[in-house]
């Protein structure tokens, strides 16, 4: 790869290239990729380190130390503060997520599009399901392999085919599983095809050149048109980085709508409409070992209820992170310290309607609003009431839902059912994760409504394009990755089009 390392540039510098791109996670790789493929220099910059598969660790707090924004401890604002993780590092967050594959959903599209028919034209369905197909050959998406999935996997199916919920081992894009569990660390074996392994490479090889350890802190523009952003390299010098054509914000849903505001380009709802998809989780202990830092990280989904704003998935993780969901202290922790090989952990991605907001602090930091609402809370409950009728009828002897003022264990499948109506309303009673990220700079056609035109063009500001998951003008409901994907690749395609 063509790389230079902003942690031994001290000095005040210059660049230029056809199009500067900030952020190389799958939206930014998938930019990049096209707009050199069509012969455009191309210039990646990127906060966050570059890592190898060897410097990957199996120890997961080692793995969001040196590979998470924030050590994985980024935090939502609001009565019910939530997690949020994202990845930092050559590759962005595609090095350290699950490499679950789903293509986006028809029903979902075609909302947009009744929502503004402007992006029927702008977006077509056709022109996505292309694009996804040849990501799904290039990135070797394919169901999981069940030789490697692992009892943690096999049980989940056994959970999900005795409620009747349709289910099916996931499609991700990793090639050869070794079945180590390590996704979430960055796979050490090499075989998840993250950005850093694919795409991004072979942007270099059109000549693409990824400027890493370097962090945009604005975009450079004369009030009419984008010029260049102005980054800060580790190693402390001041970097202008001039865009002959355009310049690309792929920097996520949360870090992006920052640089707009921070640029002085606050027209529209910019950082306004920030979704997700939150995750709750319940674990269940079952007579037989589980291992479930054994297998396919997550290797099996439930997706029956899906249009019901659900989705279940096992949640495979390193020993460490397993331990922090055990339930009790002192001795009933020991005890359960003791039982952890036979713990299966599964989680429930809720399609909240809960919009929130992102704004830089005054320091530069993003600060990002978000409060679940009643609806939500009640999805979230029947996600854990479902997932703890699951693991009871895969055999788990007890579950442990790990809900403030819930019950401490569930045994019987009426008691699991009764958790959806009597279960805790406050979003406080809740550990939560969000991973999935949305709709911050949102697209459309209307310029007071949204921030994006049709054309991923920032409304406000000439040759200053948005491709990452901020322009969607919804959450999916479905892990994204391969949806920001495709979009992104259009937004390349357009612009290498454009000459
Ligand atoms: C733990 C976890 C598991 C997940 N699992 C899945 C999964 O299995 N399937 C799925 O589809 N999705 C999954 N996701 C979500 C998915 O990985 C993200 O939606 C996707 O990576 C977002 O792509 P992106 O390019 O928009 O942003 P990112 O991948 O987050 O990349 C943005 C990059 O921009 C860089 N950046 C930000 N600000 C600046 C700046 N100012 N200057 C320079 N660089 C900057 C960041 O460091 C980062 O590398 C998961 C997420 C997490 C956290």
């Amino acid at each position: 790869m063509n790389l230079l390392d902003g942690a031994v540039l001290p000095k005040d510098g210059e660049k230029t290239a056809d199009f500067v791109i900030v952020g190389s996670g799958p939206a930014g790789s998938a930019v990049a990729r096209a707009v050199a493929r069509a012969g455009a220099s191309v210039l990646v910059v990127e906060e966050g380190p570059l890592r190898k598969p060897s410097d990957f660790h199996a120890d997961s707090f080692q793995a969001m130390a040196d590979l998470y924004r924030d050590l994985g401890g980024s935090l939502t604002r609001g009565p019910a503060p939530m997690p949020y993780l994202q990845g930092r590092v050559v590759g962005g967050t595609s090095v350290i997520n699950g490499a679950i594959s789903w293509r986006l959903p028809k029903d979902i599209h075609d909302q947009w599009c009744k929502a503004d028919p402007a992006l029927t034209l702008a977006l077509p369905f056709d022109t996505l399901e292309a694009l996804t197909d040849e990501m799904e050959r290039e990135l070797g998406i394919a169901p999981t392999d069940p030789a490697i999935a692992g009892t943690h996997n096999a049980l989940f199916a056994k959970g999900a085919q005795a409620l009747g919920i349709a289910h099916r081992p996931i499609s991700r894009n990793v090639v050869q599983c070794q079945g180590s569990g390590g996704c979430l660390q960055g796979c050490r074996h090499g075989r998840k095809q993250s950005m850093d392994l694919t795409l991004l490479p072979q942007a270099c090889e059109y000549g693409a050149e990824i400027m890493f350890n370097t962090k945009v802190l604005r975009i450079d523009h004369d009030h009419r048109r984008a010029r260049g952003v102005l980054a800060r390299s580790q190693g402390g010098g001041l970097w202008r980085l001039q865009a002959r054509r355009a310049v690309v914000l792929a920097a996520s849903a949360v870090q992006t709508p920052c640089l707009l505001w921070q640029s002085g380009l606050r027209h529209g709802p910019v950082g306004e409409g920030f979704q997700g998809h939150p995750g709750a989780s319940a674990a269940g202990f079952f007579r037989e070992p589980v291992h479930l830092w054994q297998g396919a990280t997550q290797g099996h989904e439930g997706i029956g209820l899906r249009q019901e704003g659900l989705k279940f998935e096992v949640l495979g993780m390193d020993i460490g992170v397993a331990m922090t969901r055990l339930p009790g202290v002192g001795q009933e922790l020991s005890r359960h310290l003791a039982l952890l090989p036979h713990m299966a952990e599964w989680g429930c991605a809720v399609k909240a309607q809960a919009r929130g907001t992102v704004r830089p602090s005054l320091l530069g930091r993003p600060v990002v609003r978000y409060q679940l609402t009643d609806a939500d809370m009640a999805k979230t409950r029947k996600g854990l009431s479902i997932l703890a009728q699951m693991l009871l009828a895969a055999g788990a002897e007890r579950v442990h839902l790990g809900v403030h003022g819930g019950p401490t264990e569930i045994t019987d499948p009426r008691q699991a059912q009764a958790f959806a109506s009597e279960g805790p309303r406050d979003p406080r009673a809740y550990a939560m994760v969000l991973t999935h990220l949305f709709g911050t700079a949102a697209m459309g056609s209307d310029p007071a409504r949204s921030v994006v035109g049709p054309d991923f063009g920032v409304h406000q500001l000439a040759q200053l394009y948005v491709a990452d998951s901020s322009v969607f003008p919804s959450n999916t409901g479905v892990n994204p990755q391969t949806s920001i994907l495709a979009l992104a690749s259009l937004c390349g395609q357009r612009l290498a089009a454009a000459g």
